[in-house]
């Protein structure tokens, strides 16, 4: 180390410069410190109003899809009805208004099921020929209702429905905001309505949007106090989105996330400021006294000559503690030099790497690292990916910034990210997988799916999407634990990925639901082989420690390009034949019928026909007896409803119950069966139980209590008599309007029980909740059970679980003597079945009532 020579002059000298530029730089430091707490308020400020904008501009995007998905509704209701050959027949020529309102085709419903306040009918001349509002009919023409000409929108609408489209859009119509749908009435593909030259007839339905539902929709897209304001009165600084035509315009109530992160950090900043103003006044008097202190010392020089050294050790630590090389290149490229670090955090000898080749050491994720060097279009500075094999062997990798050193190479330095790069790829990995099973999630499953609709699937080589849901998993979760619901999980997806080929996908879309997108399927025969083998390889039994459990699926299926070409609609597609598939019975597959006009048609059909049957007298019951598995004695029987079509001749309460629902015929219809049941089991011995089915849309409407109450006096039947079965979709609307009915039925003294037990989603949080008397278990658990045990562990857990709320287990669906013993085994309470009796008429029930309590 070079020897100090000091001058004791320059040490005088010193005595006033030191001082002095430690004054110069404590106040330099200062004005720094100042400066930089302004720019973190100008920052802050900025970072703020930023923030706010962004919000705004995501509600405004929110609410914007809010509306559109309002319209898109609208505008598919109004295509049902316009392209529908009945209705081309009733309103294009002529107004036949006993069809459209009396009938109820196009009647009230439309307002009070739909919510449609206006609906017209606009002729060839432009001409209102047919008016429903609010549910009543009236001569109000379009126009009173819509401020603006309205044969463009006729126009529109009829090219519309060249295409096979109605129009939509929000307007403001009789004063308020409104969204307005529109089609041509066509023959739609009725075969025997033929279209007639000329302009087509419209149909036009508006919905207003008044204040509440405008709230309503906006908190369904988290936006708060969705409102209209009229066109002068948008308060400054208030957010607001201008409707498309002039419809008018919205606000609502921000969030303010930047004013939050203001109030938030405004003050950590200021007393942050505080505390570095005192360290400074601190440091100030400190260093002003160090100084003058050295200024008088030489040997306080020396000392400080010492700390200098120090604190330049301290520095090379730190350099040499940091997780980076630094290096230098010739210019061919060769190392010439490696600092002491290289061969620390490489493993590597940097000795041995001096002298050899860049490109030996060093792969850029762009290819060769030479090649890279050399292209003129990168910047002078820049910086690149490389990756290396280090001295254990692995790879890793590094980002290596350059300079250029003119004529003798480069150097730089090189920092390892193998850490960084692998968090992102694992990140990158779980937004693209599902947790558990490790297989593709919905947006991966999205992205796919895109792609190969990219590659234009054909006919001959559709793409095909299978929607599936797992039949009977959620009991194996409430019975035996989420654990064994997970480990099911995980089986199923190995056994789904095991009927594809490698380039197919799988994907879990949420608990039990999945997705798979096939291709290269020659024919619909071929698909239906895929979901025989899917069907079959989940029906296997699962074996999870000492259980055994059995569960299945239901199969959706929509292609590319005979459904739908677009990601979205195939998805959804798929999803529609997955609930016609389950409504068909589970454990099936359905393929997705794009004939909905024909559906309608046949629907239509059936509900005006069911409308005449209660009348005419064309429904009749039922009755299937229920045994006591203890002693085999008859506990009773429930009522099933059937209809003696006069032209399609007898149906199931599984085909029309659905239409009664939806239309409200459920009432007649369900009063009809009460009173009918009740009247029967009078006849019958105090002992036997009558049951009666309710539908869950009773409890939305109709003032069941007072209604049951009513039979039961007009029957005389002993209410203790009468049991109730409800299914969990009656909880599922509004679990406090349920709750309360169900209390009012406890009072009248019948019981209450619940039906198709294990099928739904919540069945037992809802047993322990309402005052149920008895479950029903769904006979697709009855259906598993057999000589050898099968799926015997979970009805052990549903007859321990009635046992423990004291409710009587009834099994229904028993069709053999196995399941009948498996049953005794487990100590079920009473059975129900084709094996110990079918359904049968009034007088078959009577005579075996009868027989049995001689
Ligand atoms: P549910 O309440 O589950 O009724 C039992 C159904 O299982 C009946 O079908 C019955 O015929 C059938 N079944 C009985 N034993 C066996 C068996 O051993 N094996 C098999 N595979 N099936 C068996 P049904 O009569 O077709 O009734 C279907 C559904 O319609 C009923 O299911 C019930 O939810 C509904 N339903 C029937 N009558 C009425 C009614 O009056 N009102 C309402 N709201 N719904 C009703
Ligand atoms: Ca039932
Ligand atoms: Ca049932």
């Amino acid at each position: 180390m070079e020897k100090l020579n000091i001058d004791p002059k320059s040490l005088l000298k010193g005595k006033v410069s030191n001082l002095s530029t430690a004054r110069a730089y404590l106040l330099a430091c200062s004005l720094l410190l100042l400066a930089m707490f302004l720019l973190v308020g100008v920052l802050l400020v900025s970072i703020a109003a930023h923030l706010n904008h962004d919000a705004g501009e995501h509600t405004r995007i929110d609410i914007e899809n809010a509306l559109q998905s309002v319209e898109k509704v609208a505008a598919s209701t109004v295509k049902d009805y316009a392209f529908w050959g009945d209705a081309y027949i009733h309103l294009h020529q002529q107004v036949d208004v006993d069809w459209a309102f009396a009938r109820q085709n196009l009647g009230s419903t439309l307002f009070t099921d739909l919510g449609f306040e206006g609906v017209f009918v606009v002729d060839a001349s432009g001409r209102t020929v047919y008016s429903v509002i609010e549910g009543q009919l009236q001569a109000v023409a379009v126009q009173d209702w819509l401020p603006m000409p309205i044969e463009p929108l006729l126009a529109q609408a009829r090219e519309a429905a060249v295409n096979g489209q109605a129009l939509s859009r929000l307007v403001q119509a009789d004063g308020t905001l409104a969204v307005l749908a529109a089609a041509a009435l066509t023959p739609g593909i009725d075969p025997n309505v033929k279209a007639e030259a000329g302009p087509a007839a419209v149909l036009i339905f508006i919905a207003k949007l008044a204040p509440q539902r405008l709230v309503a929709l906006g908190q369904e897209f988290g936006v708060q106090d969705l409102r209209v304001v009229p066109a002068g009165g948008v308060a400054a600084g208030v957010l607001s989105l201008s409707l498309r035509d002039n419809a008018g315009v919205v606000q609502w109530t921000s969030d303010d996330p930047g004013h939050q992160l203001l109030v938030l950090v405004v003050p950590l900043v200021i007393v942050a400021g505080l505390i570095f103003t005192l360290m400074a006044w601190v440091i100030q008097r400190r260093s002003t006294a160090a100084a003058r202190v050295m200024d008088s010392n030489y040997a306080t020089l020396q000392a400080s000559r010492a700390a200098l050294a120090v604190s330049e050790e301290r520095f090379r630590d730190v350099a040499e503690a940091a997780s980076d090389w630094i290096w230098e290149v010739d210019t061919q490229l060769r190392f010439t030099y490696l600092s002491e670090r290289f061969d620390v955090i490489t493993g590597l000898v940097g000795a041995k790497w001096l002298g050899l080749a860049a490109d030996d050491l060093l792969t850029s994720d762009q290819g060769l690292l030479s090649a890279w060097f050399k292209d003129h279009a990168r910047r002078p500075n820049a910086i690149v990916q490389c990756s290396y094999l280090c001295g254990g062997g692995e790879l890793r990798i590094c980002r290596l910034s350059v300079r250029e050193i003119p004529g003798q190479g480069y150097r730089g330095t090189a920092s390892d990210i193998t850490e960084e790069v692998e968090a992102r790829r694992r990140i990158e990995y779980l937004s693209q997988h599902d947790a558990l099973t490790g297989l593709a999630n919905r947006t991966r499953m999205q992205e796919f799916l895109e792609g190969k609709l990219k590659a234009v699937p054909t006919l001959e080589r559709p793409l095909v999407m299978l929607s599936i849901d797992l039949d009977r998993f959620k009991p194996v979760n409430d019975l035996l634990g989420h654990a064994a619901g997970d480990d099911v999980l995980n089986q199923v997806s190995r056994r789904l990925q095991g009927c594809l080929r490698g380039d197919d996908l799988v994907a879990r879309i949420g608990g039990d639901e999945f997705m798979l997108v096939v291709a290269d399927m020659s024919s619909p025969l071929e698909v239906e082989s895929l979901c025989r083998r899917l069907i079959d390889g989940i029906e296997q039994p699962f074996y999870l420690a000492e259980h055994e459990v059995f569960i299945s699926a239901s199969i959706g299926i929509a292609m590319a390009p005979a459904d739908a070409i677009q990601a979205e609609e195939l998805l959804r597609y798929a999803d529609i034949a997955l609930y016609e598939a389950k409504d068909g019975g589970r454990n099936t597959w359905r393929f997705y019928a794009g004939d909905m006009n024909a559906r309608i048609i046949e629907r239509r059909q059936l509900e005006a026909d069911l409308r005449q049957a209660i009348k005419n007298g064309e429904l009749r019951l039922d009755y299937q007896p229920r045994y006591r598995i203890e002693d085999k004695r008859l506990a009773g029987a429930e009522a099933l409803v059937r209809w003696q079509h006069p032209r399609r001749g007898l149906l199931g309460p599984d085909v029309f119950i659905p239409i009664a629902e939806e239309t409200g015929l459920i009432l007649p219809l369900s009063n009809w069966v009460l009173y009918t049941a009740c009247r029967a089991a009078a006849g019958w011995p105090e002992e036997v139980m009558i049951s009666v089915n309710l539908s869950s849309t009773e409890f939305q409407r109709g003032h069941l209590v007072a209604r049951v109450k009513a039979v039961l006096v007009e029957t005389g039947l002993n209410p203790a008599r009468l049991e109730l079965e409800l299914t969990e979709s009656v909880m599922l609307n509004d679990e406090k309007v349920a709750l309360n009915i169900m209390q009012g039925l406890k009072a009248l003294g019948v019981r209450l029980l619940m039906d198709d037990f294990g099928t739904g989603y919540s069945s037992l949080s809802y047993l322990r909740s309402f005052p149920f008397d008895g479950l029903k278990i769904d006979r697709s658990f009855i259906r598993g059970l057999n000589a050898s045990g099968g799926d015997q562990s979970i009805i052990q857990a549903i007859v321990g679980l009635g046992r423990a709320l004291s409710l009587t287990v009834t099994a229904e669906g028993v069709e053999t003597i196995d399941q009948l013993k498996a049953l005794k085994d487990v100590q079920c309470d009473e059975a129900q079945g084709f094996y110990l009796s079918v359904p049968m008429n009034a007088q078959a029930i009577g005579e075996l009532i009868a027989g049995c309590t001689d």
